[in-house]
C-alpha cells in the first residue's frame, strides 16, 4: 500500500527555437510546448509523473475533482486509479493522461522499469523520424537527407492541402526523391480535423481511395489517418480496397472499447493508440496484446512532449512490436525540436542512428528537469490530505464532511 497524500499540478510552456507550423492545425503558428504536469507523491515519499497536452489553462479547475477522488487511495492500486478516472469521466472529463504518473510509482516501488512490469526486456527501439510540417517538396526532402544522415532509414510526411492534385504532386515529387533510400509513411492528418485558424481538408472514400493508389504507386509504408477517426465503415473499406497498409486511431478517448470495435470492423492495419489519450497505459496495453492476437500491428502515436514519448516508449517496449515496428519520434526541425520536445526532462530522448536504447531508471524512464519546471512550469494545484479536508469543511461544512468521511473509512475496514 503506498497512499496518495499529495497531487499537484502545473502549466509548463517551453518555448520553441523557432515558431513550427503543425500540419494537423494549419495556420497556426505554435510558439512553445504546452502541456500540464501532475506530479502525485505518496505517503512513502514515491513521485510519479504524468502529462497532458494544453491549448492554454484549461485544466484550471481539474484539481478539485480529482484531489478528492484520488487523495488517500493507494497509488499503485493500477485497476482502482482506472475507476477513479473512469468516474470523473462520467461527468465529461476524460483524463486517462492522469494514469501514467501511478505506472511510475508503481515501477518505482518495485524498482523496475514499466515495460519490464508488463513482460517486457531492456533493449533497442527502431524509430522513424516524425516531421510535422507541410513544407515545400524541396524542404521535406532536405529534411529527409538530414534524417537519412542522422541513422533514420523511415521517414513520416504531411498532406494536407484543399487541393487533391497538389497532394498528389507532392507525394510523387517526395517519393522520386527519396524513395529509393527511405521507407515513406504518408499522414493525412484526417482523423481529427481542427479549422480553428486555417481551413483544412476533409477526405471522403473515394478521394481515400484515389490517393491510396497513388500510395501504392509509389511505394509508400503506410498512409495514415486518411478518414475521420469514427468513420469505422468507410475505414474499413478502404482498407480491404487499398494496396497500402492504412494506419490510425491515435486520439481516442474512449479507450479499450472503441478499439474493439475497430479491431472487429478491420478499420486498420497498424493501430496507433496513444496511452496519453486512450485510457492510460493499462488500456492502451490491452489494445496492443489484443492487435497481436488478431494479427494486425501497432505503432503508437507519441507526439505530445516528451512525458507522452517516455509512456508509449515503455509501451512499445512490452507490446510485443519492438522487433518489427518503428516507434514514431517526432523531430521537425526548425520549430520541433528534440531539445524542446524532451526539455522537462533531465536526459532527452536523443536517437543514435535512428534508435534509442530503452531507458534502465525504474517507473516511466526518466526524471524532471527541475530547473526547466521552475523556469516554465507554473503550480496551479496542490493538495495534501489537510487542504482536502479545508475544502471539505469549505465546500459542505463540518457535519457533512464528517459523515463522508466515516463511511469512507467504513467502505476501507
Ligand atoms: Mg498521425
Amino acid at each position: 500500500m503506498s497512499k496518495i497524500s499529495r497531487i499537484e499540478l502545473f502549466h509548463v510552456a517551453i518555448p520553441l527555437a523557432a515558431p513550427f507550423y503543425p500540419s494537423w492545425i494549419p495556420g497556426l503558428p505554435q510558439m512553445e510546448n504546452r502541456f500540464d504536469l501532475i506530479k502525485i507523491t505518496t505517503e512513502d515519499g514515491i513521485t510519479g509523473y504524468s502529462a497532458g497536452p494544453a491549448m492554454y489553462h484549461e485544466r484550471r479547475g481539474l484539481g478539485d475533482l480529482i484531489g478528492p477522488y484520488l487523495i488517500g487511495e493507494d497509488a499503485t492500486d493500477i485497476p482502482l486509479i482506472q475507476q477513479r478516472l473512469r468516474e470523473i469521466s462520467y461527468l465529461g472529463w476524460r483524463q486517462f493522461w492522469i494514469e501514467p504518473a501511478f505506472w511510475d510509482i508503481l515501477g518505482k516501488s518495485k524498482n523496475l522499469p514499466v515495460y519490464e512490469l508488463l513482460g517486457g526486456k531492456a533493449g533497442r527501439i527502431n524509430l522513424y523520424a516524425s516531421t510535422g510540417e507541410l513544407k515545400t517538396p524541396d524542404g521535406i526532402i532536405n529534411d529527409a537527407e538530414a534524417h537519412y544522415k542522422a541513422g533514420f532509414r523511415t521517414i513520416k510526411i504531411r498532406v494536407h492541402d484543399m487541393n487533391e492534385t497538389d497532394d498528389i504532386d507532392r507525394l510523387t515529387t517526395i517519393a522520386k526523391a527519396i524513395g529509393g533510400k527511405m521507407k515513406i509513411g504518408v499522414d493525412a492528418n484526417q482523423g481529427w480535423r481542427v479549422t480553428i485558424i486555417g481551413d483544412a481538408p476533409l477526405w471522403d472514400l473515394p478521394r481515400a481511395k484515389r490517393f491510396a493508389d497513388v500510395c501504392a504507386d509509389h511505394n509508400i509504408a503506410w498512409l495514415e489517418e486518411p478518414l475521420p477517426m469514427d468513420d469505422y465503415e468507410s475505414l474499413s473499406e478502404l482498407r480491404s480496397y487499398s494496396r497500402v497498409p492504412i494506419a490510425g486511431g491515435e486520439l481516442h478517448s474512449s479507450g479499450q472499447v472503441e478499439f474493439d470495435t475497430m479491431l472487429e470492423k478491420g478499420c486498420y492495419d497498424i493501430y496507433q493508440p496513444d496511452a496519453i489519450f486512450t485510457g492510460g497505459i493499462s488500456q492502451t496495453f490491452e489494445i496492443a496484446k489484443k492487435c497481436l492476437k488478431k494479427g494486425v500491428s501497432y505503432t503508437p502515436h507519441t507526439w505530445t512532449n516528451g512525458i507522452g514519448f517516455a509512456v508509449n516508449l515503455q509501451l512499445m517496449a512490452a507490446s510485443g512490436f519492438s522487433s518489427t515496428m518503428e516507434l514514431e519520434y517526432p523531430v521537425s526541425p526548425p520549430g520541433w525540436t528534440v531539445p524542446s520536445r524532451d526539455a522537462i526532462l533531465e536526459t532527452p530522448f536523443t536517437h543514435d542512428k535512428g534508435t534509442l536504447q530503452l531507458p534502465t531508471l525504474p517507473g516511466l524512464g526518466f526524471n524532471i528537469n527541475r530547473k526547466i519546471l521552475k523556469k516554465y512550469g507554473k503550480r496551479f494545484f496542490n493538495m495534501d490530505k489537510k487542504r482536502l479536508i479545508w475544502f471539505s469543511i469549505r465546500t459542505r461544512g463540518v457535519k457533512i464532511s464528517k459523515e463522508i468521511d466515516h463511511i469512507k473509512r467504513k467502505k476501507k475496514n
